[in-house]
């Protein structure tokens, strides 16, 4: 009895044995993936460090991806604006008060997120260090954005907001074309990264009052002469819609050429914006 259970006991190590070799080679293949993913993502999450482990050039992990909030249902019908805790009257359309008011020349405007936490972060990412992967990804969020759309998204072109020639020259790029151009894309409308032009480069200083944003971008744009606008249907697209200045410069230069509507999509939406609030009007 003792040698039969010796026996068995001696048989285990070997029967323990077999299923130790797949064992080993899946340590390696794991292994082989993670030496893959550091060279892909050597860094890590650019915004919060941790690391990158699925197959994305987005270098931004999925916690940070999905903290971004998006922007409320209940908003402006107009520009978007956030409006929480506002009731829509019977029969009347929700607007803001700038939108009561028919402040802005684009005739919609809406933001994948609000503006603030990781988004900011994002969004610098893609502005300074040109992060293809990152502005397709947004563009796929725009998307989404436009196709629940009820009363569907009717348009011609997908136009960038410019930046001045010079600044461009400086950067090597446009950050608003890093979205623009994969949104065209996938919508299958023509890019046209020239038809609109900055002709007024940004001031240098810091802009704080809501005034100074508008008056620094106030007749700053044009379309390029001899360019195609009569009855366009346009999308326009930024990075960031902060008091809305930009999109309504934007949206003026484009109607006086001939544009039918603009539309603007932005990524991210301030909310703490230096808009008056509806106590104050
Ligand atoms: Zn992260
Ligand atoms: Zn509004």
């Amino acid at each position: 009895m003792a040698e039969e259970s010796s026996s068995r006991d001696s048989a285990a190590p070997g029967q323990q044995g077999v299923p130790s070799q797949p064992r080993s080679s899946r340590s390696w293949l794991a292994e082989a993936g993670d030496a893959l993913i550091s060279v892909l993502f050597p860094a890590g999450c650019r915004i919060c460090d941790r690391l990158l482990t699925r197959a994305s050039r987005v270098p931004i992990c999925k916690e940070c991806l999905s903290s971004f909030e998006r922007v409320a249902a209940i908003a402006c019908e107009v520009c978007g604006r956030p409006l929480p805790g506002w009731k829509r009257a019977e029969g009347q359309p929700l607007l803001c008060p700038a939108c009561q008011d028919k402040t802005y020349a684009f005739d919609r405007a809406r933001s994948f997120a609000v503006y603030e936490g990781a988004l900011v972060r994002a969004i610098l990412l893609l502005k300074f260090e040109q992060i293809e992967p990152l502005g397709r990804w947004f563009a796929e969020r725009l998307v989404e954005l436009v196709k629940g759309r009820v009363d569907g998204l009717q348009a011609d072109v997908v136009v960038p907001v410019p930046l001045h020639r010079q600044r461009e020259r400086e950067r090597g790029y446009n950050q608003a074309a890093l979205i623009s151009k994969p949104l065209a894309k996938r919508l299958r409308l023509p890019h046209k990264a020239v038809l609109l032009m900055r002709t007024r480069a940004r001031p240098d200083k810091r802009i704080l009052s809501l005034e100074e944003r508008w008056e620094s971008v106030r007749g700053a744009f044009a379309t390029r002469p001899g360019s195609q606008v009569d009855n366009l249907r346009v999308l326009l697209v930024d990075d960031v819609f902060t008091t809305g200045a930009t999109l309504d410069a934007c949206a003026r230069a484009l109607r006086e050429a001939g544009a039918k509507s603009v539309f603007g999509l932005t990524i991210a939406r301030a909310v703490r914006n230096p808009l008056p609030d509806s106590s104050a009007w």
